[in-house]
C-alpha cells in the first residue's frame, strides 16, 4: 500500500527521468543486452541506416523504457512514445507511422495490449514500410497505400510469449531483461544517491539494493523512502540499520518481497494448500488482476524459487512454506 502510495504522488516520472542512465556505457547491469544491443547500433550507425527493430522483454522496471532512450540517443534519432493500450484504432497508428520523421525511433510499450487490426497494420509497416489506409465502409471501402519513412520500432513487452508469432518474427533483435543481482542494485543505488545527493552509507546502500526485488525502479523508489526516514528520524544519512527501520516500516521484508508477493504466496499455501491452483483463482483470491499477478509477482517469485508453474497450476515450493513460517506439507510432489 505504501508503494503504491508514493507511485501515485506525482513527482515519481520526473524523478525516474533524472535517474535514467543515458548511454550504453552508463547502463548498469544487463551486459549480454548491452552487448548485443551495442552491436546492432554499431553497426546500423557504420552503414548509414536504421538499424533492425528491436524488442525488449522483461518484467515491469527492468529498464525498457530506459533502452529505448538510449537507442534513440545512440543513434541520434528523434524518439517518439507510446503504448498499446493507447492505439485502439488501426487509424490511431497511421496517424503516428504517418508523421514519424525519417529514422525516428517509436517506442511501443506494452505491445501485447495492442488491438488487432493496429497489430495487423504494424506488420506492414515493420516489413516494407507502408500502411494501407481503409477508406469508407463496406463494398465501397478502398484501401489507399500510404507510404513511411523508414523508422526504427522499439517495442517492450512484459511477456514475449504473449506475442503472436508474426509479430515477434518481424524483430530483428530481442532482448530479454533480466532481474540484476544485488551487485548491480547496489552501484544502481549508489549512483541515485549521487544524483539525488544523498548521503548513504556502504551497507546501507547494500540494505536497499538486497530488499529491492531485483528492479532498478524499485530500488530507487526505496532509495527515496529510506531517505525520507532518514532526514525525519536521524540526521540524514542512510545508515544500515537506519535503512533496515525504514523499509520494515514500509513492509518490505528481507528478501524485498512485498505485499503483493507474500499475499501471492499466502494464498497459495494457506488457502489452496499449496496449490496447484490456476492463476485467475489466485488472482481473485488476492484481489489484484491476473496480468499483475502473472506479470509483476510471479516471475520474481519463481525466479527465487519460492513458486513454480506446473500445466496444472500454480504451485508452492518448500521454500514458500517456510517463507511465511510454516512447515511444509510431507506428502507434495517435491
Ligand atoms: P521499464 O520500462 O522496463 O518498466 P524503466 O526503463 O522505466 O523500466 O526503468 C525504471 C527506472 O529504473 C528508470 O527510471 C531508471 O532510472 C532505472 N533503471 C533501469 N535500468 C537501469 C540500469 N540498468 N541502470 C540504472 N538505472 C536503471
Amino acid at each position: 500500500r505504501a508503494l503504491v502510495a508514493a507511485e501515485a504522488a506525482g513527482d515519481e516520472m520526473t524523478v525516474e527521468g533524472a535517474l535514467r542512465p543515458r548511454t550504453l556505457d552508463e547502463l548498469i547491469g544487463q551486459s549480454r543486452v548491452r552487448d548485443q544491443l551495442g552491436l546492432v547500433l554499431e553497426a546500423a550507425r557504420s552503414r548509414g541506416r536504421p538499424p533492425d527493430h528491436v524488442l525488449l522483454a522483461g518484467p515491469p522496471g527492468l529498464g525498457k523504457t530506459t533502452l529505448a532512450m538510449i537507442i534513440a540517443a545512440e543513434l541520434s534519432a528523434p524518439l517518439r512514445v507510446t503504448s498499446g493500450p493507447a492505439i485502439q484504432h488501426a487509424g490511431d497508428l497511421a496517424a503516428i507511422l504517418s508523421s514519424l520523421a525519417e529514422g525516428e525511433v517509436l517506442f511501443l510499450d506494452e505491445i501485447h495490449r495492442m488491438s488487432r487490426p493496429a497489430e495487423e497494420m504494424l506488420y506492414m509497416a515493420m516489413e516494407d514500410f507502408r500502411v494501407d489506409v481503409v477508406v469508407g465502409k463496406g463494398p465501397g471501402a478502398t484501401a489507399i497505400p500510404l507510404e513511411i519513412p523508414p523508422f526504427t520500432l522499439v517495442g517492450a513487452t512484459t511477456r514475449s510469449g504473449l506475442l503472436p508469432g508474426p509479430l515477434r518474427d518481424r524483430f530483428g533483435f530481442t532482448g530479454h531483461l533480466e532481474y540484476y543481482e544485488v551487485d548491480e542494485l547496489d552501484e544502481i543505488v549508489r549512483r541515485s544517491a549521487r544524483l539525488l545527493e544523498v548521503q548513504i552509507t556502504d551497507t546501507g546502500a547494500r540494505e536497499v539494493a538486497s530488499r529491492s526485488r531485483g528492479t532498478p525502479r524499485i530500488a530507487n523508489r526505496l532509495l527515496r523512502r529510506v531517505r525520507d526516514y532518514a532526514q525525519v528520524r536521524a540526521d540524514g544519512v542512510v545508515r544500515q540499520d537506519i535503512a533496515q527501520a525504514a523499509l520494515n516500516l514500509y513492509e518490505v521484508d528481507e528478501e524485498g518481497l512485498d505485499r503483493l508477493d507474500r499475499a501471492v504466496l499466502d494464498a497459495l499455501c494457506r488457502r489452496f494448500g499449496g496449490g496447484p491452483v490456476g492463476v485467475s483463482t489466485l488472482a481473485v483470491a488476492v484481489g489484484e488482476e491476473r496480468e499483475t499477478v502473472e506479470e509483476v509477482a510471479e516471475p520474481f517469485l519463481v525466479r527465487r524459487g519460492y513458486l513454480a508453474r506446473t500445466p496444472r497450476g500454480r504451485v508452492a515450493t518448500p521454500a514458500a512454506w517456510r517463507q511465511l513460517g510454516l512447515a511444509p506439507p510431507t506428502d507434495v510432489a517435491f
